[in-house]
């Protein structure tokens, strides 16, 4: 972003790839997702020193190790993280 200023205002229409807009607005998004990536770990830090890091903050069971693995940051279980209208109805 900073070696775009001074840049000149229409470079909207480069034939060779996306416009700078796309790209800043790609930028923006994964500095987004960086952030509120860091947001998730800084609460399960926290969840550490309190002990109560691996339990689901919504049922209070253990959220499962291979979702802890890949998401160091759940604060919740499958479970309850699974939107309603996907979980599978019991009978
Ligand atoms: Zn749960």
């Amino acid at each position: 972003m900073e070696s775009a200023q001074g840049a000149p205002p229409d470079d909207e229409h480069d034939p060779d790839g996306a416009t700078v807009g796309f790209e800043r607005a790609q930028a923006a998004a994964l500095v987004d997702m960086a952030r509120a990536r860091l947001v998730e770990l800084d609460g399960a830090l926290a969840r550490i020193d309190a002990g109560t890091y691996g339990v689901c903050e919504s049922c209070g069971r253990q959220i499962g190790a291979a979702r802890l693995a890949a998401v160091p940051g759940a604060h919740t279980c499958v479970s309850c993280a699974t939107p309603k209208r996907f979980r599978a109805r019991r009978r």
